[in-house]
């Protein structure tokens, strides 16, 4: 989420969401931190969504209702999927939804003083689009996610060169996933002659994983699928829901007798039958993951199944990818992915890309975007290769403050707040990090209960301290080790001045220092303690 301000006006650029690392249990999702726009929510003139990828509108529905609604504006099968995804975290909301429906790529949009307009990019999903925010100062220009589409003569089909004559000093703020990555990805036409090919050969069903928003690429499955005569069946709520809104707008036409049910695929011959689904990352709950693990309600795999990876694996995912990977092998004899066959386009530029955007752009200013540091760097230095002045080049952080004045473009010393808003069962919250912490230690350490029952007039200990423990050792191997723990909370409690049994709260602080004290010095494990005193 990036947000442009100017006097008491305010635009943002996409509200995305960030999925959780793996030492953060039991959270489905961070969104960005709005704190910085507490007390401007009226300034907000209007949140323009570059494309429909989760990344960037999976915030929507909460930032949204939270800055009162302001004007959302992008291209129809984006506002489409922001509806669904309002309608689906509050229902009655959507008739609070104020939408800017951009109809032509000529469409100027005025948003106080910032007039936005846009220009064509290539992405992985349909109706993606760049950003051009002029103010009386000059231009920012935003590509979102892009990438440019080569033939195999490297040439590409859409140019940039508009944009140098945007109102000036412009700055160029360009998203690098992929500064790091050589040469030119597959043609659109080599991955479609790949696919082909593969679904032809198939002896068996074809089982596609890839992702629930890579609209595009379902289009090329059901279409390749279509022209050989076979069926598909799309597995995965995401997904469905996305190609059906995709069909809704005309930009998928399969025809009638192509699509079928997931669970009326067995009704026809293996050989006929392709299922796309979601899950490519190894998702616990995932279309992909149930069909692998035997939990799918209608589909198992057969030895003659082909199944293909279409996506790239997201870093953090490895591991997981390769424990579904094995599973797979040890059930289907043909699997593909990206490692043996261009079965998936990047959406993300290469090298050459940034190199042609800048030269063909011209800009005063470059900002590499959206992608981990390292990235940003090598987009940086790329850019200095070819000649760009390095006092020109910003490399932003999560935070970073740029204002752009006559004296040119310049960082601010300041930061805004960006620490994690996390999204679990229990709600939204930027103060969850305890919770994530007791989740973590319950996770690495395991827990200890320990329950004391005393008289509540002497203060005397009634019975044998219990002691109950999950996670933390196996109780029957680690006998002598519960039977110090209980010799020393009875020992606590005997010695303790039946005055202080007051105070509930003392004695289970002390139980939990000195108990948690002690198994440290014992096992080296530092379990979560958890004192009961029950009086009677
Ligand atoms: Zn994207």
């Amino acid at each position: 989420m990036t947000i442009f301000e100017y006097e008491n006006d305010i635009v943002i650029l996409d509200m995305g969401l960030q999925f959780p690392e793996e030492n953060m249990p039991g959270i489905d999702y961070i969104i960005p931190n709005i704190k910085y726009l507490e007390g401007k929510e009226k300034n907000v003139k209007g949140v323009i969504f570059s494309h429909g990828h989760l990344d960037h509108i999976g915030a929507a529905p909460i930032l949204l209702k939270k800055l009162g609604y302001p004007p959302v504006i992008g291209l129809p099968l984006t506002i489409e999927m922001i509806k669904h995804r309002v309608e689906d975290y509050s229902r009655n909301d959507l008739k609070l939804l104020k939408v800017l429906q951009v109809k032509s790529l000529k469409d100027k949009i005025k948003l106080g003083k910032f007039t936005a307009g846009f220009f064509q990019v290539e992405h992985s999903i349909m109706d993606s689009v760049g950003t051009t925010l002029e103010t009386p100062l000059g231009t920012i220009i935003h590509a979102g996610d892009w990438t440019m589409e080569r033939e195999e003569d490297g040439s590409t089909h859409v140019k940039y060169t508009q944009l140098k004559d945007v109102k000036r000093p412009s700055v160029l703020m360009l998203e690098s996933l992929g500064a790091i990555k050589q040469g030119r990805h597959a043609t659109h036409k080599e991955l479609y002659d790949n696919l082909i090919s593969i679904i032809q050969k198939a002896k068996g069903r074809v089982i596609i994983a890839t992702f629930g928003s890579q609209v595009e690429r379902v289009k090329w499955v059901i279409t390749a699928a279509g022209e050989l005569g076979k069926r598909v069946a799309l597995d995965g709520y995401s997904m469905k829901k996305n190609i059906e809104l995709a069909s809704k707008l005309g930009y998928i036409k399969p025809d009638k007798k192509t699509m079928i049910d997931i669970h009326k695929s067995e009704d026809y011959p293996d050989d006929k039958v392709v299922i796309v689904c979601t899950g490519a990352q190894g998702e616990e709950n995932a279309a992909l993951n149930r069909i692998v693990s035997g939990q799918h309600r209608t589909i198992k795999l057969k030895k003659t199944d082909t199944v293909i990876f279409s996506s790239s694996v997201i870093p953090g995912n490895e591991r997981t990818i390769q424990r579904i990977k094995d599973n797979i092998y040890r059930q289907a004899d043909h699997v593909i992915h990206g490692d043996l066959m261009d079965v998936h386009v990047s959406g993300h530029a290469t090298r050459q890309d940034i190199i042609d955007m800048i030269d063909q752009t011209k800009p005063d200013y470059y900002m590499p975007v959206y992608a981990n540091h390292f990235f940003l760097k090598e987009a940086k230095w790329l850019a200095e290769e070819q000649g760009f002045n390095s006092n020109k080049i910003f490399v932003p952080d999560n935070g970073s403050v740029f204002e752009l004045s006559s004296k040119g473009l310049t960082l601010r010393k300041e930061k805004v707040p960006t620490e994690y808003v996390f999204v679990d069962g229990l709600g939204v919250s930027d103060s969850q990090h305890v919770v994530l912490r007791d989740r973590q230690v319950l996770a690495e350490e395991g827990m200890i209960v320990v329950i004391t029952t005393v008289d509540s007039h002497t203060g005397q200990l009634v019975q044998n301290p219990d002691i109950i423990s999950r996670g933390f050792v196996f109780l029957k191997d680690n006998k002598q080790l519960i039977e110090d723990v209980r010799k020393k909370v009875k020992k606590m409690v005997v010695e303790s001045d039946p005055k202080t049994w007051a105070d509930t709260d003392q004695i289970r602080n002390d139980i939990r220092d000195k108990i948690g004290q002690f198994i440290f010095s014992k096992t080296e494990k530092r379990p979560m303690v958890l004192p009961v005193v029950i009086r009677v």
